[in-house]
């Protein structure tokens, strides 16, 4: 395969944007006012009083207390998280890819607090929505009239046998789902593609965030590759425990071609059990649902009867991708806020409307981001367009009136198909394709340069200073 030359921006990849240039940028590209109606403000101001806890303050949780600390000048704002950076997760892929370093993707969290809110720095541990008190690490315990749940998802790493995060880079398995475990991939998968081998690159079978991430890695390794000469040394495989590549009809056709053309294969309905970091084998579940006919005890008559077969297999590695199982946090399980039936109950995703995102059961509390229990891809794309709907609702609910404003389940996942284009994949919940950047002249169910442009040197920005101070 031949050698790729170097895209022209791609010497451009540290550039690091500060607040004054993105805003000069995002002015002069139109960016953050075609950013889909996101970059209005929440309401109106209000005077409603009240004590609001967010439990939180990632994506999501931040980025609701500018908005709600901007129109409630009355109310009692107070954000319970225990973290001291606020990570920008999307630049995770790109620091394994060697595309940012480190440092580019995180700030001081108490710099993106919001003026007005007050910061309690401890972990919750136990919720009690019956009594509107949460609890915090130590015993602290505070009361609320209102409650934005906004605790982002547990990585279960120990879900998979074999596997923790401390020990991430170990018999070289590495996971971009860790800030440190990002840092420990780029150098490995240097090595990797200089030495050659086989490298396997596998999702997990829960709801994940960003589903996109593990596909984009995969593909920027096969790209590293070619780049270095070594294509044809390296054996690349793309295991997934989903039923098919990518879910979004208007996407998946060129994500499927791109696996061909560049030769990965694909296994589908193969969930990870374990990995022998030591021995490099990688222990699989292929999951299957079969059809069969068999007489029915009562009539005698046959019937068809749909059973899940699982057949283990071992594979041999020399580099391994792997994805922790996602479930909502512990405490959330624990506080019954999780669905009880259907998809979302075995991960206890929270049980929030999908179009208000109010909590079914407790209608003081507003849910969004990864924790929610929505059919929605758990991206901060998402997050953006959902916080100036559960704000707005907040608002509602603390004047006594009900919640009217609705999210569509827009959600994006721009998925880097290799060092210079991106798929720019934005839908709803019905999985119908949502352009909110200026691309509408260009064919966005193709890979684009302007797309990795806007991933590379725009995204980061617009979440830093447009999405976290609750303007976009
Ligand atoms: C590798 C990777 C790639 C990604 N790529 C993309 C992408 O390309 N595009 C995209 O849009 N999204 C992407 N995402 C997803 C995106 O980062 C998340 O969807 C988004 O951050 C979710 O926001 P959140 O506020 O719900 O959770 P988070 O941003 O994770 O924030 C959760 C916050 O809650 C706090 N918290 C946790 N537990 C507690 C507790 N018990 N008490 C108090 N506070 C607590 C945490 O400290 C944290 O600050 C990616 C994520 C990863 C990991």
């Amino acid at each position: 395969m031949a050698q790729l030359d170097k895209t022209p921006f791609e010497h451009l990849a540290g550039f690091h944007m500060d607040r004054r240039t993105f805003i000069k940028a995002a002015a002069a590209a139109g960016l953050v006012a075609a950013a889909g109606g996101g970059c209005r403000p929440a309401a109106a101001g209000s005077n409603a009083k009240g004590r609001i806890v967010i439990i939180g303050g990632g994506a999501a949780g931040i980025s609701m207390a500018a908005r709600l600390a901007r129109h409630l000048k009355h109310a009692e704002i107070t954000l319970i998280d225990p973290a001291d950076r606020q990570f920008y997760q999307p630049g995770f892929t790109l620091i394994a890819a060697g595309v940012y370093t480190p440092d580019q993707v995180h700030r001081r969290q108490a710099d993106c607090m919001p003026k007005g809110v007050k910061w309690v720095k401890q972990a919750v541990v136990a919720l009690d929505p019956a009594q509107n008190k949460v609890t915090v690490a130590g015993g602290g315990v505070f009361a609320y009239d209102f409650l934005v749940l906004t605790p982002g998802l547990q990585l279960n790493w120990e879900k998979v046998e074999g596997l923790s995060q401390k020990t991430l880079g170990q018999g070289n398995v590495h996971s971009i789902y860790d800030f440190e475990g990002a840092q420990k991939t780029w150098p490995a998968l240097q090595a990797f593609v200089k030495t050659g081998g086989r490298g396997i690159f596998t999702d997990t079978h829960t709801k994940l965030k960003c589903g996109g991430a593990p596909k984009k890695i995969c593909l920027l390794t096969e790209h590293l590759a070619r780049k270095a000469g070594t294509r044809d040394h390296v054996k690349i495989d793309y295991v997934s425990a989903g039923h098919e590549l990518y879910d979004v009809p208007y996407f998946t056709p060129r994500l499927e071609a791109i696996y061909k053309e560049r030769a990965i294969d694909v296994s589908l309905n193969v969930r990870v059990k374990g990995v022998d970091t030591a021995a490099k084998k990688v222990y699989f579940n292929k999951v299957e649902k079969v059809k069969r006919d068999q007489p029915d005890p009562q009539t005698g008559k046959l019937v068809t009867v749909e059973e899940t077969v699982t057949t283990p297999f071992t594979e041999e590695y020399d580099f391994l991708h792997l994805v922790p199982p996602q479930s909502a946090p512990d405490f959330v399980r624990q506080a019954g806020l999780g669905w009880t039936e259907g998809k979302l109950a075995a991960d206890a995703w929270a049980m929030v409307d999908k179009a208000t995102l109010v909590h079914l059961k407790y209608p003081n509390i507003v849910c969004l981001g990864d924790a929610a229990g929505i059919p929605t891809s758990k991206t901060s794309a998402a997050v953006r367009r959902q916080v100036p709907v559960a704000a707005r609702n907040l608002i509602a609910l603390l004047e006594g009136k009900a919640p009217a404003a609705k999210y569509d389940g827009y959600a994006a996942c721009p998925i880097i198909t290799d060092y210079g284009h991106v798929l720019l994949c934005e839908f709803d919940y019905d999985k119908k394709p949502r352009s909110s950047f200026p691309f509408s002249l260009l064919d966005t169910s193709k890979e684009l340069w302007p797309a990795w442009l806007l991933k590379v040197y725009v995204l980061k920005p617009l979440y830093f200073y447009g999405m976290l101070p609750g303007y976009c």
